[in-house]
């Protein structure tokens, strides 16, 4: 089958869904190319007990109306639901199970594969999300014989894990839930930390997320391009929101550990020693954003309850060396983050690392865009709550772009 279309957006998640409600609205012809279903990643790489960790209120779509409840956390199935009656809400027009097998210059636009079709467009978007391909450190490769391990993208549940305690290799806020889950489960869990946040979940009566609203963190738009990339917050949503930190985690029994360096001949894990300044510098960012909060407070004069007296992290006696089988370690459990990975993309704007170079959602090459990463315009550019404004923008750019050269329809 050979089509010719206005745009094609690759990646049916909040993303994509997102543009094509902007240019539904625009009256502009397109069609979302998907691998799986409309919001594959929360059925098919997420865990069974997950929430959001961002409230209702911070997670609307363009067009959403407000949420019934807003300050509560919607669960993985409830967001799947809500992603599915978005895409009805506006005939969103969706193929399912069509994966794209490649994208390449053509005549004045593009053409894209798929197992069934052929398409030619003027315009593609990558919106194959922030989150896409597990990153995992080279040190798996010396992972134990008879220690599974998986990264979070496999995860499940408790039970899905085989016997004995489990090693959760990073602390951001995946790592931090998930052996919060395995701990209260009954496992022995070891957390491996690198550079990590704390945070608490609410402060002097209001949530975070919304403390970080009021300060303008949301919208920041000042990322150095130099800066290291943030840890992320550890925030749960789950039970109503509750706090998660390191000190939550050791007073659940979770041991404490130092990165993960190698593993050896002998089925030793190897730490590294810097926890310690790590938690220091996770409690002054902390610390500092619990100032400002209070600034805020003060110069609004809001009446709010007094700041509570929060005790800081303290971690002690941390293993250098952990024999994984003598330990009755079972499972590595990777909660070391995603990368970005486009095989298919056979267009040249992505050479650092699998990273799409763009300006605010733009590539070098007219008609190709990429939307939902991270610090596209603002801090929260890849979250749900984020996209809508860069989806708006991207689509008037395809509206002032024009309609499909008649070339392009001939091609097809
Ligand atoms: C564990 C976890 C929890 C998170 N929790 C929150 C939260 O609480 N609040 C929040 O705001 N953000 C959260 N995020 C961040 C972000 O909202 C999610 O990563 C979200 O899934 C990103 O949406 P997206 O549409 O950009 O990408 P995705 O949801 O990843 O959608 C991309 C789509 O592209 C499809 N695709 C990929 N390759 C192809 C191809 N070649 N052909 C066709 N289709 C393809 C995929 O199947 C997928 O459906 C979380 C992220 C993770 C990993």
């Amino acid at each position: 089958m050979r089509r010719c279309v206005e745009t094609v957006i690759v990646g049916a998640g909040h993303a994509g869904l997102a543009l094509s409600w902007a240019l539904t609205e625009a009256g502009r012809e397109h069609v979302l190319l998907e691998r799986g279903r409309v919001g594959e990643r929360w059925r098919s790489a997420r865990w069974d007990s997950l929430a959001l960790l961002t409230p209702n209120w911070a997670n609307r779509l363009p067009g959403d109306p407000p949420p019934a409840d807003p300050d509560a956390f919607e669960d993985r199935a409830g967001f799947v639901a809500r992603l599915d009656a978005y895409a009805r809400s506006f005939d969103a027009p969706v193929l399912e199970h069509t994966p794209v097998t490649s994208v390449e210059r053509h005549e004045v636009g593009f053409r894209v594969r798929t197992e069934g079709a052929d398409l030619f467009a003027a315009n593609v978007v990558v919106a194959t999300g922030w989150c896409d391909v597990p990153a995992i450190p080279a040190a798996a490769a010396g992972v134990p014989d008879g220690v599974a391990h998986l990264h979070t993208a496999a995860y499940r549940n408790p039970a899905q894990l085989a016997p004995g305690g489990v090693l959760v290799v990073g602390a951001g806020a995946t790592g931090q839930q998930l052996a919060y889950e395995l701990a209260a489960a009954g496992r022995d869990v070891t957390l491996a930390s690198g550079k990590h946040s704390r945070a608490v979940r609410r402060y002097r009566g209001r949530d975070t997320w919304a403390w970080m609203r009021d300060l303008g963190i949301l919208d920041d738009e000042q990322r150095h391009p130099r800066r290291p990339p943030e840890a992320s917050l550890p925030l749960d949503g789950r039970g109503g929101g509750r706090d998660l930190d390191l000190g939550v985690l050791q007073r659940l029994g979770v041991r404490l550990a130092g990165r993960v360096e190698r593993f050896d001949d002998h089925g030793r894990a190897h730490f590294d020693a810097g926890l310690p300044e790590r938690v220091e510098d996770a409690e002054r960012r902390f610390r500092r954003l619990l100032e400002r909060i209070d600034r805020h407070v003060a110069e609004h004069a809001l009446r709010l309850p007094a700041a509570p007296a929060i005790p800081p992290v303290r971690v002690d006696a941390l293993p250098r060396a952990l024999d994984l089988r003598a330990e009755g370690i079972g499972t590595v459990l990777w909660a070391t983050g995603y990368r970005r990975h486009h095989p298919w993309l056979r267009v040249p704007v992505a050479p650092v690392g699998g990273d799409i170079v763009h300006e605010r959602g733009l590539t070098a090459v007219p008609g190709l865009y990429v939307l939902g990463m991270q610090w596209q315009t603002r801090r929260i550019s890849h979250q749900i709550g984020g996209v809508g404004p860069d989806a708006l923008a991207i689509a008037d750019h395809i509206v002032s772009a024009g309609a499909v050269p008649t070339r392009l329809r001939r091609a097809a």
